[in-house]
């Protein structure tokens, strides 16, 4: 059986390297010139930048998906743990770290209020217990029909899902200091949502990051895209890269192929990694769509970011390899990050900034840092080079206050990345650089199908698609589409 599989961010590689072990013929078009999507890599003087995730979570995600090949992570790169596994700023009130040690993590929230750690160790038990009913029973699925989301077992456990509550008012019965609060909440920036419009269903992540831990591919997440396209050629899948998908073909409302600038490419199927609302507004004709033009006017997007990659020929330990700058006013920067009537460039935005030399030697030149400053922003907002340079002054001035030191006379690198870009580099709708949000309503059966609705033989894998955003999600939607493609067309 011949697929055909358009783009190659992780979704793509998973689908290819999955589909190509059980005998299909898989040829691969990317539209740019590497595999990894979002996790491409930009290079300059000497440093090495790592352009999306970066952050390595669900590590049992991971080996899952490489024991389906009879392979581990670490025969592909070496993994470390963290530790600590990342800093938080509050404000310009200092810092404190997460560590790997989770007993280090209970004094801290004792400091944060009172009896802070028996609320985090009741916390974390609820975190695990979602997790694992995540694991086990919601992720790695498909969702046609609301039957599908309730059955009997599940509509039992339903109350304790807590997907009728939001984070916010689920984490406030929790905590009461805003320290507390902002720890366990700042992770939902991982699934482009707000407390607010987020289930408390996810209060999931502060398992994967605080007890789970944090951890870091020798080599950058790079490496982690590089193992899935091996083992994808391993197994005789075929790259071609530059060769954007310009249309998918069909007879009698089947896919049959696509047209490349090089020509008709036929196959048996198609799936589609790149951006869910690009590939079916662009590439499939308007009678075989499963969602229109208002559908996608309608949803939630997660944010976009301006993202800026710094070579600095210094080291500054102020930063952690993983540090977030979180805002006083944290809750305001929401509502310009959501609130499509508010969405505009915020005035004191909280913020991350990776360091992967602190743990990678080779990520920069001796003696120095790369740095990878992300600032979420509302997707759809005008995005001009001169706003990106202000916008970048102002967040180094504030840097330099959090810090108490100026990284710019240090600087011997420089690229800002922003909406634009994500619309230009991977065709995503109005820049945003996740996808969609996970609210209530754009989970699971509400998430775009993975199987076309209209069209034969097209399928969708990676983060629009349930399970959603992040590296392990996207994984995990391919081993759900694989298995679906497996079943269907008895590979
Ligand atoms: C800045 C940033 C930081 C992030 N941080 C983390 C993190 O720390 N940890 C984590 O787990 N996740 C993180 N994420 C999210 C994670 O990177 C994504 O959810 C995931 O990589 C998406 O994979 P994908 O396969 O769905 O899509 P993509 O990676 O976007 O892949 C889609 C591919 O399709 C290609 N394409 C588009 N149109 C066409 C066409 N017409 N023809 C051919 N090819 C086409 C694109 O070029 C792209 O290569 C981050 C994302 C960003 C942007």
């Amino acid at each position: 059986m011949k697929v055909i599989v358009v783009g190659s961010g992780f979704g793509g590689l998973a689908a290819a390297a999955l589909l190509a072990q059980n005998g299909a013929q898989v040829k691969v078009f990317e539209k740019n010139e590497m595999p990894g999507g979002r996790a491409s890599v930009h290079s300059d003087k000497g440093y090495t930048f790592d352009m999306g995730p970066s952050w390595y979570l669900m590590p049992d995600i991971f080996e899952d998906f490489f024991s389906r090949f009879g392979k581990t992570p670490e025969d592909f790169f070496e993994l470390k743990q963290l530790d600590p596994s990342y800093r938080i700023y509050f404000g310009e009130k200092g810092s404190v770290d997460i560590r790997k040690d989770i007993d280090e993590n209970y004094r801290l929230f004792d400091s944060f209020e009172e009896n802070g750690s028996q609320k985090l160790k009741a916390y974390l038990e609820s975190a695990e217990e979602k997790y694992n009913l995540a694991i086990n029973e919601l992720l790695y699925k498909d969702y046609q029909s609301l039957g599908d989301m309730f059955d009997r077992r599940l509509l039992k456990e339903g109350r304790k899902l807590k997907i009728l509550q939001d984070m916010e008012s689920f984490v406030s019965k929790f905590f009461s200091s805003q320290e507390a609060r902002r720890v366990v909440q700042y992770s939902i920036g991982f699934l482009g949502g707000a407390p607010g419009n987020t289930p408390a269903f996810y209060h999931m992540m502060s398992h994967i990051d605080i007890t789970m831990g944090v951890f870091y591919p020798e080599g950058g997440m790079r490496k982690l895209a590089d193992s899935i396209y091996r083992l994808a050629m391993e197994h005789g899948a075929e790259f071609a890269f530059n060769e954007p998908v310009e249309e998918v073909l069909f007879d009698d409302g089947k896919a049959v192929g696509v047209r490349t600038p090089s020509g008709v490419q036929e196959a048996d199927l198609v799936i589609m990694n790149a951006d869910y609302a690009h590939s079916e507004l662009d590439l499939v004709p308007e009678d075989l769509r499963t969602y229109s033009q208002k559908y996608w006017d309608k949803r939630v997007l997660a944010p976009s970011a301006m993202v800026a990659y710094v070579g600095v020929n210094k080291k500054f330990d102020a930063f952690d390899h993983h540090t977030l700058f979180l805002d006083d006013d944290w809750e305001h920067g929401f509502d310009k990050l959501f609130n499509p009537k508010k969405a505009d460039w915020p005035d004191n935005p909280s913020y991350y900034v990776n360091v992967p030399s602190r743990t990678d030697s080779t990520a920069a030149p001796e003696g120095c840092d790369t740095l990878f400053i992300l600032i979420p922003l509302a997707p759809g907002i005008e995005d001009t080079p001169e706003r990106r340079e202000i916008f970048l002054e102002k967040i180094l001035d504030d840097l330099a206050v959090k810090i108490g030191e100026d990284i710019r006379p240090y600087i011997e690198t420089k690229r800002i990345f922003a909406l634009d870009d994500f619309s230009d580099r991977y065709n995503a709708l109005r820049g945003t650089s996740l996808g969609l949000a996970h609210t209530l309503r754009q989970t699971a059966v509400w998430r775009p199908a993975h199987r076309s609705k209209k069209a034969g033989n097209l399928y969708y894998t990676g983060a629009y698609t349930h399970p959603g955003i992040g590296v392990p999600m996207v994984i995990i939607a391919s081993i759900v589409v694989a298995g679906m493609i497996e079943e269907e067309h008895g590979l």
